[in-house]
Order: structure tokens, then sequence, then C-alpha cells
């Protein structure tokens, strides 16, 4: 017989449909981690109900390196940290588009411009934006960006030159967010986060675990995600880097799993995407990670570590049986009988309305 959270969760999230409360998803985080195996289960369980079996995949470049001026203590860009990481200004519109058909080639379905600034400057944006343009062009893939801290007019012109999904990650929660970041406030990230589906893109907002957070933080943190409605959770895994944050202990593979689980636990419908440090922390247990609730993958490499090759996430995918997905999902909003949580629909999964 499971414990008695993890029996109240799954009546939740499967025979009732609902959404887990705070005090239902901090009684699950609390189990000890002997029960992880079962936390893992029920997740699976969760992502096939909510999400379906497909895998999301999406590479991204980091088309403008380093010499960002904002301080957020676990970035290897910021320029205020030593941290030997590549700095160069943004890249020709033909590098982005070898690194587009690279993505391709690669078989995934979703592309990601980001640049390392606090926001994007005027000139900034239109090369962006050019380069959207381009990207769907001549590659047809679905185009997402990650540019900073954004106006209301630049979330507007992003959205009508087609850009289909905006990053911006709220990093930690509420509480621990100054001890990371002095040079602009959490609320700004929350806004731009706002802006940007208010625009009519789909949102991506996630973090950074492993910061010290502790285990009550990490499901406030997962619950002030939700509160955004996002499409996708990109989860990163904090690395030694030579940042303020680089001798963090290292969060284990058995923390980030249960880590993952309590996710999907409370972000049923997103994109749950496995993302920066997923090789180093999880190491030979990238697959339990997918059956943890994850259903996205970055493939390739990341903003400034490298990731493993593409093929070796196939290989992986066919051998769990999760097939790749063939777009990011329609990213559409419905709202539920009770007309109290907008729930994203995909072409995987019917929501029901009764
Ligand atoms: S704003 Fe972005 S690129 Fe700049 S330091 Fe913070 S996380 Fe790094």
């Amino acid at each position: 017989m499971p414990p008695l959270p993890l029996v109240a969760a799954e009546r939740a999230l499967l025979e009732e449909r609902r959404r887990l409360t705070r005090a239902e998803a901090l009684a699950v985080a609390q189990l000890p981690l002997d029960e992880l195996p079962s936390l893992i289960g029920l997740a699976h369980q969760v992502r096939l109900a909510w999400c379906g079996p497909e895998v999301e995949l999406e590479s991204l470049i980091n088309a403008k390196s380093g010499a960002c001026p904002e301080d957020c203590a676990f970035c290897s860009q910021s320029v205020r940290f030593d941290t030997g990481v590549d700095v160069y200004p943004f890249l020709d519109v033909e590098e982005i588009l070898a690194a587009a058909r690279a993505t391709r080639e690669a078989g995934a379905t979703q592309f990601c411009i980001v640049v390392a600034v606090r926001g994007p400057e005027e000139r900034l944006l239109r090369r962006v934006i050019d380069a959207v343009g381009a990207v769907q062009r001549e590659t047809g893939l679905e185009v997402a960006c990650s540019l900073g801290l954004l106006h209301p007019e630049q979330a507007d012109r992003l959205a009508a030159a087609g850009v289909r999904r905006y990053n911006h990650n709220l990093e930690a929660c509420r509480e621990l967010f100054p001890e990371i970041c002095t040079t602009h406030t959490y609320d700004d990230r929350v806004a731009t986060a706002e802006l940007a589906r208010d625009a009519g893109m789909e949102l991506c907002c996630g973090g950074i675990l492993g910061m010290g957070e502790t285990l009550e933080q990490r499901v406030d943190f997962a619950f002030e995600l939700a509160e955004l409605e996002p499409c996708e959770v990109p989860i990163n895994f904090l690395l030694p880097s030579g940042t303020p944050l680089g001798e963090r202990r290292m969060i284990t593979p058995r923390e980030a799993l249960q880590a993952i689980a309590l996710f999907r636990l409370i972000l049923p419908d997103a994109w749950l995407r496995l993302a920066g440090g997923r090789e180093f922390v999880l190491g030979e247990l990238q697959g339990m990670g997918l059956v943890a609730g994850a259903n996205a993958l970055i493939v390739g490499n990341y903003l400034t570590t490298t990731g493993r090759p593409p093929e070796e996430d196939h290989a992986l995918l066919e051998a769990l049986g999760m097939p790749v997905a063939d777009g990011p999902g329609e990213g559409r909003f419905v709202v539920d009988a009770s007309g109290a949580h907008p729930l994203p629909a995909r072409r995987s999964i019917p929501v029901v309305v009764e």
C-alpha cells in the first residue's frame, strides 16, 4: 500500500482530475526518499494521463554570449563574474540558420534563440526578428526566443513576428530570489512572463534547482510557476561554474528525480523539459528523469555547456518507448468545468469539459 499522501495525490490528479493543493504537495514532498519509486510511478501515470507519451525536443542557440550587466549569481554569462565564458555579439543570420538546420536534422521541432542581456535594445530586437523570419522560412521550425525583460510593445512585436514561445524563467522561488539577483526583481521577471503570455506567445517559464533552496521552497517554486500557467517549464540543475553559487553542493540524482516528480504533480499539464545540467546530475539515470514525469528535452548543447549527441537521446527515447512529439503542441487554453483552472489543450490529450 503506497503512503497516504501518494494515495491522496493519485485520487486528486487521476480520479478527481484536479490540481494538488500546496498542503497535499508538501505532504508528498516530505515522504522519505526511500519512497521515491512510488512517487516516480505516480508522476509517470500523471504525465501519461494529462500529457500523453510524447517527448518534445528543442534545441537552442546562444546567439549573443556573455557580458550581461545583470548579477544573477548562478549565471556564467554575467559580466560581474570571472567564469571564462565565451563573449561574442549577436551572431550573423547565416550562423543562426546553420544551427537551425542542425536542429531540424537532430529531429527537434522547436528552435530557441537566446541572448544574454537584461532586455533587448532596439537594434538587437530588430536583428532577432529578422533571424526569426529567416529560420521560419528556411527550416519550418517553430521558433522560441529568450531575450530577457520585455516592454509591452516589444512583446507585441515578437508575437507579430511569429515567435511561438517566449522563455523567461523565474529561476528561483520568490523567497530565495533576492539572494540570487539584486539588479532586477522577482516581480520584474513575473511581469515579463505575463507580458509574453498576454501578447499571445506561449510561456516557457522555469528555473534552476540546487541553488540552496529548501524542499519547501522547491514546492513553493513549482506553485509560483503554476500560477503563471506556463505551457512549458524547463528544469535546470546548478553546476559548479566559477559563479558565486559555484561552490554549492550539487543536487543529488535522487533529489533531482524527486524534484522532477514533484513538479509533474504540481504542473500536471506542462511540457516539463530537462535542460542544463541533466547529464551531470542524473548521469546514467537520465532515462529515469523521463519516467519521473519529464516529457521534453533540450537536445544538443546548452547555453554555456556541452550536451550529449542527439542520437543518444533518440536511442534513449526508443528504448523507453516514448515517441518524439511532432511539434510543441497546440498551446491553446480552455477552461474546465469549475472555470477555475485553465488547462492547456494538446493534440495528444482530450480535455474533458463536463
Ligand atoms: S539576465 Fe540572464 S544572461 Fe544576464 S546574468 Fe541574469 S541569467 Fe545571466
